[in-house]
């Protein structure tokens, strides 16, 4: 799954919401989050962010932010 990071706080840009396939971006409390289990990892988005906020889970450290994104797509 690719993951949102806290790159996300305060940008405006929309840009990677566009071009998901599968609709899977949400809105956390101030930033996006992607739902681990609805990404097909088709990784469109992430050269969409002007923030470099998108990141694949095969990056050191992720966990937490899988489990972040995770909480945020599923609380509303
Ligand atoms: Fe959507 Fe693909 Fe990005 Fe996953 S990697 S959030 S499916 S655009």
């Amino acid at each position: 799954t690719y993951v949102v990071i806290d790159n996300c706080i305060a940008c405006k840009y929309t840009d990677c919401v566009e071009v998901c396939p599968v609709d899977c971006f949400y809105e956390g409390e101030n930033m996006l989050v992607i739902h681990p289990d609805e990404c097909i990892d088709c990784g469109v988005c992430e050269p969409e962010c002007p923030a470099d906020a998108i990141r694949p889970d095969t990056e050191p450290d992720m966990d937490k932010w899988v489990e972040f994104n995770r909480k945020y797509s599923i609380a509303w």
